[in-house]
């Protein structure tokens, strides 16, 4: 791990506030980052002191003022570089992700993979940004509508994809013409410092101004000075759904804008017409998968009584076969939880969901002894439960999976959309009449609704986010550009008489 931190320019102590190519001091306290692996400190990061957030917003303003004026092209081969600099860095930068976070080394490169991908979708993206026109009822009028930057965006992402989010937005952002400044988890403060290392390269052999990727560390304390500053027009906040009712609140007092990426409750519709062995993989993978510390996680499975007990047989032996262990080690399925405080959560919802009438048909508990010597282990467990109990509800973010029986498809999809969030959802069918149901207006309601896929995980080409509790935002594809943008609409009017829309006279 030596070589790879050196690779990517971490130290044992690390400023925590950045705005280029300058690490800014601050009086802020370290925040030692421990990894969930075996337990050891990678190393620590200064948290950001109110002074020096001032400085980053001074020099983030300043640079807004010159990197709207590059043509969007431009900016996009900027962000072409940074695609090429992050393939030259994909196995060192996957293997912090996974060491600090705690996910498998595969899915540590997938999660830089993600990042290479929303380059290559801004780069072409920077060609486009298109607007409409649209005919005048006036003669010798022209109308249209055009997209403008909107200056400073700030990003505030979770611990589970502590690198792939913020490039989902700084990327889109900075190919629109804005700057971004960034507070990562504090419980992952490494990989930011990492991402703006491999970054500033690029940007320093294009002379991209300072201030245009910026860099701040801390606390929700952080997160709440950028959710209250009217100078930011745009927070894009992406974390459990307490946090982005905080934020969603305070911006909009502002009546600043929010894009929010929050908590889900996925679930996974397995109908008696499903190709069982290909779910069961779906299923498993989406449960179990960075230990269930995915947003698109699978946390529920709702399947049809005439294959309930075949496929709950199958999935009882599959979890029997899952190695946890050391994510590094590519033969371990399962790695840690982020930390112990995850863990509690983990064993009270097991607590809850046994009070609440729950049967475990694979038992959780914590793993000790050798290799697991971090105490964030911890058994991936599955219960029959009833769909009304509260803890159902909620979402646990740990390797907890729950079963429940249907009878009809519309039971089965009314249960599905029973819960507050709003994410991701699949159905497992071959049947074409109930997949076509599941994805019309009276099915899902989520903002991903997949068939013969799982919930887990989705490729950057679509818009990303989810309704309800999850926040309404979309990131990432189709057109989730808009969101960094302003429109604005313009009529011109190249005749020589001035008529008023309606009609209106007007003489003098
Ligand atoms: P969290 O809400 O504890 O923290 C997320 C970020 O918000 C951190 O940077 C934190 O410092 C900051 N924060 C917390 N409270 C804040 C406040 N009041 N004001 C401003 N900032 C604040 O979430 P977490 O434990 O890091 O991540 C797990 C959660 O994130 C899960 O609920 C998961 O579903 C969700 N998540 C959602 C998506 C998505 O795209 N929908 C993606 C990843 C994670």
């Amino acid at each position: 791990m030596k070589e790879t931190l050196k690779a990517l320019g971490i130290l044992e102590k690390n400023h925590g506030t950045s705005t280029g190519d300058h690490w800014l001091n601050s009086s802020g306290e370290y925040i030692q980052s421990f990894s969930p692996v075996d337990g050891s400190l990678i190393g620590s990061v200064q948290a950001t002191d109110k002074q020096s957030y001032e400085k980053v917003m001074v020099m983030a303003q300043t640079a807004f003022k010159e990197w709207q004026k590059w043509p969007a092209p431009k900016r996009g081969d900027i962000v072409r570089q940074i695609g090429d600099a992050l393939r030259a860095q994909k196995a060192d930068l996957g293997r912090l992700v996974s060491y600090e976070m705690g996910k498998s080394y595969q899915e540590g490169l997938g999660e830089v993979q993600e990042m290479i991908d929303i380059c290559d979708f801004a780069v072409g993206l920077s060609r486009q940004l298109y607007g409409l026109t649209m005919h005048s009822e006036r003669p010798g009028h022209r109308m249209y509508e055009q997209w403008h930057p909107l200056g400073i965006v700030s990003i505030i992402s979770a611990f589970n994809f502590p690198v792939a989010v913020w490039s989902w937005n700084a990327m889109l952002a900075w190919v629109c013409g804005n700057v971004c400044i960034w507070k990562g988890s504090e419980k992952t403060p490494l990989c930011s410092i990492a991402c703006q290392n491999i970054i500033n390269e690029v940007f320093k052999a294009n002379q991209v101004p300072e201030g245009v990727s910026n860099i701040v560390s801390g606390t929700a304390e952080v997160g709440q000075w950028m959710s209250e500053d009217i100078r930011i027009p745009l927070v894009s906040a992406t974390g459990s759904t307490r946090m982005g009712k905080a934020v969603a609140a305070t911006v909009a007092g502002r009546l600043g804008r929010t894009l929010l990426e929050l908590g889900g409750n996925n679930a996974i519709i397995i109908s008696e017409h499903a190709d069982i062995n290909m779910t069961l993989v779906g299923a498993v993978f989406g449960a179990v998968g960075t230990a269930g510390q995915r947003c698109t996680s699978t946390r529920r499975l709702i399947i049809h009584e005439s294959v309930y007990n075949e496929f709950k047989e199958k999935l009882v032996n599959a979890y029997g076969q899952i190695k946890i262990g050391n994510p590094l080690d590519e033969h371990n399925h399962v790695g840690p939880l982020i930390d112990k405080q995850a863990v509690e959560i983990y064993l009270k919802a097991i607590e809850k969901c046994k009070d609440q009438g729950g049967r475990f048909i694979v038992e959780g508990g914590v793993i000790d002894g050798v290799g697991y010597e971090s105490g964030c282990y911890v058994k991936p467990c599955v219960a029959e439960v009833s769909p009304h109990m509260s803890i159902v509800k909620q979402e646990t973010f740990a390797p907890v999976l729950y079963i429940m029986k249907y009878q009809t498809i519309e039971e089965a999809i009314d249960l599905q959309n029973n819960v507050p969030q709003g994410l991701s959802s699949a159905i497992m069918t071959l049947n074409l009449r109930e997949a076509e149901l599941f994805l019309s207006s009276q099915g899902s309601d989520c903002g991903i609704a997949n068939v013969n896929i799982g919930t887990s995980g989705a490729e950057i080409g679509g818009a990303f986010g989810g309704e309800k509790e999850t926040g309404g935002g979309r990131e990432s594809g189709s057109d989730a550009w808009r969101n960094y943008m302003r429109r604005q609409t313009n009529t011109i009017n190249y005749s020589t008489k001035l008529p008023l829309a309606q009609g209106i006279k007007f003489d003098i």
